[in-house]
């Protein structure tokens, strides 16, 4: 976990304490032989895959779950040993580096099943059935294709059926009827398999945190909570224990000038001074991920609130500051300065978006820096 030399001031601080915590709260929340799997796909929500799962495991995660193929090989080279699971699509040719790598696969497809018993496989191959309840995305829709895929996979001496889960479409919403159904149904899918795979999964962080703490079965899969977020504004007033954010996003103010009233900045000269100012320059825009739509969001500069002026460009933008503040002072787009805080739920109000997307979109150019204690 070498922190590289970086040039340019704008980065990504990671707090990896943060998120040791936040596992370990959920673990004691949990009935003892329930495994937490930490889901780490899209590089852990932007926050950096290898170093975040480290921190996982360390707190108690006992399995790691991605979305790709190429996210799961990432991950397989830090970490011989740990369960990994690709929760989303692997094509069939990925099924033998997956046997061999030791990487779990989630199947719901009869055709999929019966073209990977055509290759050769160096080691068994571990799959997890993924039935659709009510999400509408991936999953085995019928009882009789879950049996059939089943059987499929059982009679042959490669493929072994590891586990079963489903995906709630409703979780963190106040409504529980939709999500009723759901469990309804994958008790259904289960009771119709002639013996109950290893694993058993369903709940996700708003499932386990706010509705409801009995559906634990094997296994939960704990993602944005991780990252000291709620999964939504009514699970964030339900939470049983507090979180703690791990992102934070810091550059430098890298220009200040004075400008006279009637003066214009940025392109399409957007924001027009309406008496004299200070502008102050950041080295980020929108090829960091600072979408266009975030112009008029506060950041923070010496403990106080300014907000980003005109069009936010493709690698910096502009501020307007209540004083001249040197160059090289310290500006936060997301964390905490003094008593003032930024979070990415504001980030993501801003960008009419949910907080999930809002690091998921800070791009590699930033780089992530790790810090715990
Ligand atoms: C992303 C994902 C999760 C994690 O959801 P959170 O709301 O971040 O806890 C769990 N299960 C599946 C299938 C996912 O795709």
């Amino acid at each position: 976990m070498q922190n590289k030399k970086h040039f340019r001031p704008t980065k990504a601080i990671i707090n990896l304490d943060a998120i040791k915590y936040n596992v370990s709260q959920l673990k004691e929340y949990l009935k003892p032989e329930v495994q937490i799997m930490a889901v780490v796909k899209a590089n852990a929500y932007g926050h950096g895959d290898v170093e975040v799962a480290a921190a996982a495991i360390e707190s108690g995660a006992t399995m790691l779950a991605v979305a790709t193929p190429e996210e799961a090989l990432h991950l397989r080279k830090a970490f011989p040993d740990i369960d990994l699971l690709i929760l989303g699509y692997a094509p069939v040719s990925f099924a033998p580096f997956a046997a061999t790598e030791n990487i779990t696969l989630t199947v719901f497809s009869l055709e999929w099943v019966q073209q990977v018993k055509e290759l050769s496989l160096s080691h068994p191959l571990k799959l997890h059935i993924k039935v659709d309840t009510g999400m509408g995305r991936i999953g085995v829709t019928q009882i009789d294709d879950l049996r059939n895929l089943y059987n499929e996979i059982t009679v042959s001496g490669k493929l072994l059926v590891d586990g079963i889960f489903t995906h709630f479409a409703t979780a963190d919403e106040e409504d529980d009827s939709y999500f009723h159904h759901q469990v309804s149904r994958f008790e259904e899918f289960l009771s119709s398999l002639p013996k109950k795979p290893r694993l058993v999964h369903a709940a996700n962080t708003a499932t386990m945190l706010v509705k409801d703490q009995t559906l634990q079965y094997d296994a939960v899969r704990f993602g944005i909570s991780m990252y000291g977020l709620a999964p939504s504004d009514y699970v964030k007033t339900k939470l049983p224990f507090p979180l703690q954010a791990a992102f934070s996003l810091e550059t430098e103010l890298i220009e200040v000038k004075k400008v006279q009233a009637g003066q214009s900045i940025g392109y399409g000269a957007a924001f027009t001074a309406s008496e004299p100012s200070f502008i102050g320059t950041i080295p980020i825009g929108y090829a960091d991920g600072l979408i266009r739509k975030y112009s008029g969001q506060h950041v923070l500069v010496d403990g106080i609130r300014v907000p980003i002026i005109g069009r936010i460009c493709m690698d910096q933008c502009m501020l307007l500051l209540p004083t001249a503040y040197n160059i090289g002072e310290k500006v936060t787009l997301i964390g905490k300065q003094e008593e003032e805080e930024i979070t990415i739920d504001e980030w993501a109000k801003k960008g009419d978006t949910i907080n999930y997307e809002v690091p998921c979109i800070i791009t590699s150019r930033v780089p992530r820096i790790y810090y715990k204690k």
